[in-house]
This record gives C-alpha cells, sequence and structure tokens, in this order.
C-alpha cells in the first residue's frame, strides 16, 4: 500500500470561516502547551505525554478530546521531524477517524470543529474524484493558506503491485543541461525550462535590490509560480519514467545524490551553475518517481554516484589521470575501448549497469553491491 494526500479545496461559507479558524487557534495553543511540558519533562513518549497534558490542554482550550490527542502526536511527529520546534501557528490541524468524514455521494466532508460537526462542499476536479472513489478515508488534515483558502489534505491508500524481480534496468541520469537521460536514450531537454528558472530568477533579483514590502511579496508570488511549474514537470517526467519501465517490466536505477551538493560544490562554479545544482528540483523529481513506481509494482534502485558520469559504458574504464576525463562535454569518448557516445547517454548506461549489479548479484562478475563498484572501477587504474 502506498498512502497519498489528496489536496481538495474546501467552499467555506463566510460565517464559518471564524469557527475554522477558531478551532485553528485552539489547536497551535495546544501544539505550543503540549511542547512546553513535553520539554521541561523530556517526555516524547505519546502515551506519558498524553497523561501529563491531555486534562490540562482540554481544558484551557475547549478542544474535543480528539484534538487533544493529534495535538499530542503532532508535537511528537514535528520534534521526531526537525529537531528544533518553533512555535506552531495556527494553520492547519489533524483529523482523525473521529473528527472526519468524507461522503463520497454527496462530495462533501464532515470536519468536527470546536463548536461541533460541520459539513463542508469540496470543490475539486476528475483527477481528485478519481483518486478518492471508492475509499474510506480516515486521516487528514485541515490547512489555511496565506490566501486565506481552506484546504483539506484527505489521506488514502492505493494498492500498489507486487514489485517483480527483473533482469532488466533503466538508468537515468539527472543532468543539468537534460533534466533526465534514461539509458533507452530518452531526454527531458532542460532548456526551455532553464529559461524559464533564469528569468525568474534574473527578475527575483531586480526585486529584491529593492527591499520595499510589497516586493518581498512579489519575489514570494514568484518562487511560488515557478515552484508550481517545477513540481508540474516533475509529475510529468515521472510518469513517463515508470510508464517506461512498466512497459518494459525493467527496474528504475537512480544515482544516490545524497551528498551531491557537497561533491557538486568541490569545483568552483558560477553562480548560476551553483543555483542549478543547489535546488530541490532533482529530490522532488525522485520522490515522484518513487512513489509512482511503488504503486506501478515498479522497483527502484540507488547506486553510488562516483564516477558515473566518467566511465565509459562499453568497457567501465575511466581516465588513468587523476582531474581528467574522457567526458567532454556533451560527448564521450573512451580512451580505452574508442567507445563514443552522448555523454548523458553513457552515464545512465552506466548507472543502469550498476543498477543491474545491485538488482541481479548473481550477473557474472559481481557478486555483491560492493564487489560490484569495485570490479566496476578500479581497473582503469591497473589497466589503464
Ligand atoms: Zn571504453
Amino acid at each position: 500500500m502506498q498512502t497519498i494526500s489528496v489536496k481538495c479545496k474546501l467552499q467555506v461559507p463566510v460565517e464559518l470561516r471564524q469557527e475554522i479558524d477558531r478551532t485553528l487557534r485552539g489547536f497551535a495553543d495546544a501544539c505550543n502547551q503540549i511542547y512546553e511540558v513535553a520539554t521541561a519533562e523530556n517526555c516524547w513518549n505519546t502515551t506519558k505525554l498524553h497523561h501529563l497534558v491531555y486534562k490540562a490542554v482540554r481544558a484551557s482550550t475547549g478542544l474535543k478530546a480528539n484534538h487533544v490527542c493529534q495535538a499530542i502526536r503532532r508535537v511528537i511527529g514535528n520534534v521526531k521531524a526537525v529537531k528544533q520546534v518553533h512555535k506552531f501557528r495556527p494553520t492547519s490541524i489533524n483529523l482523525d477517524i473521529r473528527t472526519f468524514q468524507y461522503i463520497e455521494e454527496l462530495q462533501t466532508v464532515g470536519i468536527t470543529l470546536m463548536c461541533g460537526r460541520v459539513k463542508f462542499k469540496l470543490s475539486i476536479g476528475n483527477y481528485q474524484l478519481a483518486l478518492l472513489k471508492g475509499q474510506n478515508p480516515t486521516a487528514a488534515t485541515l490547512n489555511k493558506t496565506k490566501q486565506g483558502d481552506y484546504y483539506i489534505n484527505i489521506c488514502v491508500y492505493l494498492p500498489t503491485e507486487p514489485t517483480g524481480r527483473t533482469p532488466k534496468v533503466i538508468g537515468v541520469d539527472l543532468g543539468r543541461r537534460d533534466i533526465a537521460t534514461t539509458s533507452t536514450g530518452k531526454a527531458w531537454n532542460g532548456k526551455q525550462i532553464q529559461n524559464v528558472r533564469d528569468r525568474y530568477s534574473k527578475v527575483r533579483a531586480n526585486i529584491q535590490r529593492k527591499r520595499t514590502r510589497s516586493a518581498r511579496r512579489l519575489t514570494r508570488r514568484l518562487s511560488g509560480r515557478e515552484s508550481r511549474f517545477q513540481k508540474w514537470l516533475n509529475h510529468n517526467i515521472s510518469k513517463q519514467l515508470v510508464r517506461e519501465a512498466k512497459q518494459f517490466n525493467a527496474a528504475l536505477a537512480f544515482e544516490d545524490l545524497t551528498n551531491i551538493r557537497e561533491s557538486l560544490n568541490q569545483k568552483p562554479r558560477s553562480k548560476t551553475e551553483r543555483r542549478r545544482t543547489n535546488n530541490w528540483a532533482f529530490y522532488q523529481l525522485r520522490m515522484f518517481t518513487q512513489y509512482k513506481a511503488n504503486i506501478a509494482g515498479v522497483p527502484i534502485v540507488f547506486v553510488p554516484p562516483a564516477y558515473t558520469s566518467q566511465t565509459c559504458s562499453r568497457c567501465y574504464h575511466f581516465h588513468p589521470v587523476k582531474g581528467k576525463s574522457y567526458r567532454n562535454g556533451k560527448i564521450f569518448k573512451c580512451g580505452h575501448c574508442g567507445f563514443e557516445h552522448d555523454a548523458d547517454i553513457n552515464a545512465a548506461n552506466v548507472i543502469a549497469a550498476l543498477g543491474a549489479s545491485v538488482i541481479s548479484p548473481e550477473s557474472p562478475g559481481m557478486t555483491c553491491q560492493l564487489e560490484s563498484q569495485l570490479s566496476l572501477f578500479p581497473t582503469s587504474q591497473i589497466c589503464g
């Protein structure tokens, strides 16, 4: 099962806005109180914390019983996730089976506020309808945006297909010139996207020079539009990646980019280039691909990123001289076997080969993940 959250806009009559806001304030207030007690007592166990705070918090906030239970969970969850917790603000509340209900026939949700159970109509499109069809969700989060709109994120479980064992692997290289290139030769050209990003970035720089309030507001709006664009794009690419893998009954292999910032930033880079690598776009693309692959039953493997772009995908050699590479911009030309290929596709091929060695350790010459790395890389130092 894969959990995803479906974001739905709520239709809120004017007179009910203050009721929601009051509950949101109560919830934030409860969280802040609970956090204070938990810190003072150094208690981070849900049950123990419940005994410590429940009665006092209910009495002082007027929240319903399950609101307080969820506030305790929110506090503990937040502390585990971010370590340093700032003040809780009245912008969202967690709902559970006792405080939330989705009624499919009517396209409404029932939400328990401080004043009691209230029904709200959803304004949603076919995308949300399809995801919610036949679901009986038991958890949701109610959010208020800066613009004053109300949304509910409904948690649904989607069945996943069993991931079969497959010897085939499609390697995916995430680059700067192209956003993504696969070992099957598909590429998503980053040029148009980069133009959009550069344009936003230029506009932002101009605005930031003027340090007025309205300028700051404009910056926020711009970055929102930019990130929505990126999100749309990443959904698109990840969908196509998973579809292709499914079609070929293959696994997807990515580089493990956990520490990519450090390694990429060792070399001096221009400001523009640094901005391109230090964004969360790649992270988001992998995350989207991961959950879509999970639903479709496509296995995903992560391989170590060292040398993938400099290694020949035919003979697995890389340049013997430190700091030199067979890669020259868009072209890869192996000095050992003479193999010449598009540099990004070559890298994707190497990633696919590494992925295959992880997935099927019994493939010849590669017995485990570690050994596969050893057998792939140091050869050029011996033979080269
Ligand atoms: Zn070669």
